[in-house]
């Protein structure tokens, strides 16, 4: 499931390749195409270019040049971008095709949960981005200090929670949480300020990797590299990895490494 450092990999696909003017739009599946139809969308976009791409979240936002528009993407559960030559045939799951002179963007998607939004001006590009929280790799320590001590809830659902912090998804605060030694079922209120600073550095280190990588990367000395093994070894001490629900999320932790809490 695409989170902040899959996004990134998509912003890098989209700011290493899109240059010229969009020569034409083709919706493979108007079900993704959202706030707009097909013929606004073609109308909005054919002869125009974009800005450099940003993203917030989970969220890519591509501003068009000279215009209040921007198409906003999300990736949901299944999504990707992909830049193909246009010779190159369409995989089944591609739903937008933006063809510019030199290649094709290509939004795909199997599960179609999100989709692609065309904002005409700020305040409905805010609209579709709603309240979302600070992005995670601007978080700073003494805001997470403050966000935690105030939410009486598990912090693995702050951490996820898009309204508080956006952009990471179940991998990433695993991984992050495991680094720290923390428990996800622990109370965000419970965690003292030298647990905040070591969840907040141990943040900082993740996302730096994942971003190099535009994934959470599945590597031998990371819990990520483990959890999908049956039941998976923590690389950091040899126990057996725990597996359970935690919120809704299925979720991984070493039970030696991450104590569960008052026990
Ligand atoms: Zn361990």
């Amino acid at each position: 499931m695409p989170e902040l450092a899959d996004v990134e990999g998509f912003r890098r696909v989209f700011n290493d390749h899109v240059r010229g003017a969009v020569r034409a739009v083709r919706v493979r599946d108007a079900q993704v195409v959202r706030h707009t139809s097909r013929r606004t969308l073609a109308k909005a976009l054919e002869g125009q270019r974009f800005d450099a791409a940003r993203r917030h979240g989970k969220w890519l936002i591509a501003p068009v040049h000279g215009s209040d528009d921007a198409v906003l993407l999300h990736f949901g559960m299944t999504g990707s971008l992909e830049w193909a030559d246009a010779h190159e045939q369409e995989h089944r799951h591609d739903r937008v095709v933006l063809a510019f002179d030199d290649g094709e963007l290509r939004y795909r998607d199997m599960r179609k949960l999100e989709g692609l939004h065309l904002t005409r001006g700020d305040t409905a590009r805010d609209r579709v981005l709603g309240d979302l929280g600070v992005d995670a790799t601007e978080v700073t320590r003494e805001h997470l200090y403050d966000l935690l001590a105030h939410r009486d809830r598990q912090v693995k659902a702050v951490l996820m929670d898009q309204y508080e912090i956006a952009g990471l998804g179940t991998l990433l605060v695993d991984e992050i949480l495991w680094r720290a030694r923390i428990h996800p079922r622990t109370r965000a209120s419970a965690l003292s300020a030298q647990d905040c600073g070591r969840l907040h550095a141990r943040m900082r280190t993740v996302l730096r990797h994942a971003i190099d990588a535009g994934r959470v990367p599945p590597r031998d000395s990371w819990l990520t590299g483990h959890r999908d093994d049956d039941p998976g070894t923590c690389p950091r001490c040899g126990s057996t990895l725990s597996h359970g629900r935690v919120g809704s999320r299925s979720t991984a932790w070493c039970s030696r490494c991450q104590p569960e809490p008052n026990k």
